[in-house]
C-alpha cells in the first residue's frame, strides 16, 4: 500500500463522519498564516486554529515567494483577510541547506537553471525580517501594515516575535 493509498483510506473514514455545516469560504479570523512545510509543525494545533478560520500557506522555509504574494493578493482582495502572520521555525531544513550547491545540483540534473529561488537562509530571524519586508513592499497587497513575524520553537512549541525593525 502506498502512502497515498493510506491517505485515501483516511479520507473514506473522514467522509463517513457527520459533515459540519455553514463554513464560509472567507476565513472568519481574516488572517493568513505563512509557514514552513515542516512535518513537525501542526499549524492548526500550534495556533489554536479551527477549520474555516484562516488561510494557511506553506512552502519550504515559509519563505515569501512570488507565489505566496499571489496567494496573499487573492486572499486579501477576494476573501477579506487583513492580517499576515509569518512563522519560521527552529531547526528548519532550509537553514542547513546550501542554496548554491542545491541550485547547482538541480541545474546539473535538469540541464537547465531552475527559474525559482531556492530560498535557503542561514539566519532565521533575518529571514523573518526579509519576509516581513517583502509583504510590506508588495504593491499588489492592499493590507500591508498588519504583518508580524515569528519563530516557532519545535522543542518548546512556543512562538517568539521577531522585531521587524525599521
Ligand atoms: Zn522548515
Amino acid at each position: 500500500m502506498s502512502a497515498i493509498d493510506e491517505l485515501l483510506a483516511g479520507n473514506e473514514r473522514y467522509a463517513a463522519e457527520p459533515a459540519e455545516e455553514g463554513l464560509a469560504p472567507a476565513p472568519s479570523r481574516r488572517v493568513v498564516v505563512v509557514t514552513c512545510m515542516d512535518a513537525r509543525l501542526d499549524v492548526y494545533a500550534a495556533l489554536g486554529l479551527g477549520r474555516g478560520e484562516a488561510h494557511v500557506l506553506r512552502n519550504a522555509g515559509g519563505v515569501v515567494t512570488d507565489d505566496v504574494i499571489r496567494s496573499l493578493a487573492v486572499s486579501q482582495r477576494k476573501l477579506g483577510t487583513r492580517e499576515v502572520m509569518l512563522v519560521h521555525h527552529s531547526r528548519c531544513g532550509m537553514q542547513s541547506l546550501d542554496g548554491e550547491a542545491f541550485r547547482a545540483e538541480l541545474a546539473a540534473d535538469a540541464g537547465a537553471e531552475p527559474p525559482f529561488e531556492i530560498g535557503a537562509f542561514a539566519d532565521l530571524e533575518a529571514d523573518v525580517r526579509e519576509s516581513i519586508s517583502r509583504v510590506r513592499e508588495s504593491p499588489f497587497l492592499p493590507h500591508r501594515d498588519a504583518v508580524r513575524g515569528f519563530v516557532y520553537d519545535v522543542d518548546s512549541r512556543q512562538l517568539h516575535e521577531v522585531d521587524a525593525g525599521g
